[in-house]
């Protein structure tokens, strides 16, 4: 059953509604009803969105919005370890080549 209620409306908010209802949006009430549902599925898809995380700088990620993938691929933490644990590896080569040649 609809109830009925009372809201305040600002000066600006009432030019809105009058523009609306010259478009053929329908009554005050019909138009608060719109109003409310988009507001209400845009928040909700906002909050439901899905979240990914880089492994490895963690940084979080709105997959609807980033290509999480690219970042991952680019990601200069990822490519400062790697290089990093090829030059050590290359290091203790050496050092193991070292040790076998004395
Ligand atoms: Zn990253």
């Amino acid at each position: 059953m609809p109830r009925q209620t009372s809201v305040q409306l600002t000066e600006a908010t009432e030019q809105q509604i009058q523009w609306l209802k010259n478009e053929g949006y329908g009554t005050f009430t019909d138009i608060t009803r719109i109003a409310i549902d988009r507001m209400y599925r845009e928040e909700v898809n906002r909050m439901t969105l899905k979240v990914r995380q880089c492994p490895h700088c963690l940084q979080s990620f709105n997959t609807d919005l980033v290509d999480v993938d690219r970042h991952i691929e680019n990601c200069e933490r990822h490519i400062r370890e790697t290089v990093d644990h090829k030059s050590r590896e290359s290091a203790q080569r050496a050092r193991a080549k070292a040790g076998t040649d004395k």
